[in-house]
């Protein structure tokens, strides 16, 4: 795929594309990052460009080579993962690999190849890629994908040129979702909760975060402050552990965006299926009580992120809501 159709990760690309145009690409990088949040997708985005025999920087994504690559059957492309059922990479096939990368390239002006994930080297398979990291044969490329760098030998790591890939924000993961085919609703349900990872976000069961925004919902619509037991009930039943009151915070949030956006005028939400409950909220209080209270949201989840009470801070911020819809 073209550079431009990978959200999220301009500086990354940038960085790569100038080194492209001044022909000094790395022979060995390290993409690291949480799985799913486009690291492989822009090594293949950066091999199919230096493939690619139109563009000395990016992939024109109609000329042979850049067809195969996208079709994923271009003959100089290795990729190198454990096998179903093992564990590690093994030595053998790190040897099969380096054989592979060692013979002249069918038709691509290099071979490369993408190690994914790369700590699942074992102790033997990273020190035979050492040499091959140092000088690839045929100028080879290699990428390796790691979710930690730190869990990687610091020979393997100083060979290669580390670039860091940060998760992906809610509203990337959204409209990568959209585009590969899930509708809007959905995606905007699951992309807050996706830790800035595709893959996350597809693996997450959309139904029964669908309950648990009901039930999130429905215990917001009933807190009163003039009946305290509300407060403390709803706090307690939606806190849980740790991750669970981040997912409820960012459900807190996208409602509360929402009602601010109704009560400004725009008809555009997010929650388009429980319309109803967010317009309530947003009918209950003025506009900028709303803003307040997402204000106050987002002091929470960051609070409760760096390891606050999350009962305790629910409490509070539900202390706050219900004060208002007094
Ligand atoms: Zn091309």
């Amino acid at each position: 795929m073209p550079f431009a159709d990978i959200l999220g990760h301009d500086r990354i690309i940038e960085v790569l594309r100038r080194s492209m145009r001044g022909g000094k690409t790395a022979h060995s990088y390290l993409f690291e990052g949480v799985p799913g949040c486009g690291r492989k997708k822009t090594a293949l985005a950066l091999i199919q460009a230096l493939f690619c025999a139109v563009l000395p920087d990016d992939a024109c994504g109609v000329c042979p080579s850049c067809r195969k690559v996208e079709g994923g059957n271009h003959p100089d492309i290795h990729l190198l993962a454990p096998l179903p059922d093992k564990r590690d990479i093994s030595v053998d096939q790190l040897r099969e690999m380096q054989r592979e990368l060692s013979l002249r390239p069918y038709e691509a002006p290099r071979k490369a190849c993408i190690i994914d994930p790369a700590e699942r080297l074992n102790v033997s398979s990273a020190n035979s890629l050492l040499k091959t990291l140092e000088e690839p044969p045929g100028n080879a490329l290699i990428i390796l994908l790691t979710e930690n760098a730190g869990m990687l030998l610091s020979t393997v790591r100083s060979r290669c040129q580390l670039i860091r890939f940060a998760p992906l924000s809610p509203e990337h993961v959204q409209s990568l979702l959209e585009r590969s085919g899930m509708a809007p609703e959905t995606a905007a349900l699951v992309a807050p909760m996706s830790g800035g990872s595709l893959q996350k976000a597809l693996e997450l069961d959309n139904e029964s975060l669908a309950l648990r925004r009901e039930a999130v919902l429905s215990r917001v619509g009933q807190m009163n402050i003039n009946r305290i037991a509300t407060v403390f009930d709803a706090a307690e039943e939606l806190s849980g552990n740790r991750d669970a009151t981040l997912e409820l915070l960012d459900m807190l949030l996208s409602f509360f965006r929402d009602a601010v956006h109704l009560g400004a005028g725009s008809g555009e939400i997010i929650n388009s299926s429980v319309r109803p409950a967010i317009e309530s909220i947003a009918s209950k209080q003025s506009l900028p009580r709303n803003m307040e209270l997402l204000e106050r949201i987002y002091e929470t989840r960051r609070a409760v992120q760096r390891n606050a009470n999350p009962k305790l801070s629910l409490d509070h911020l539900f202390m706050n809501m219900a004060d208002g819809a007094r």
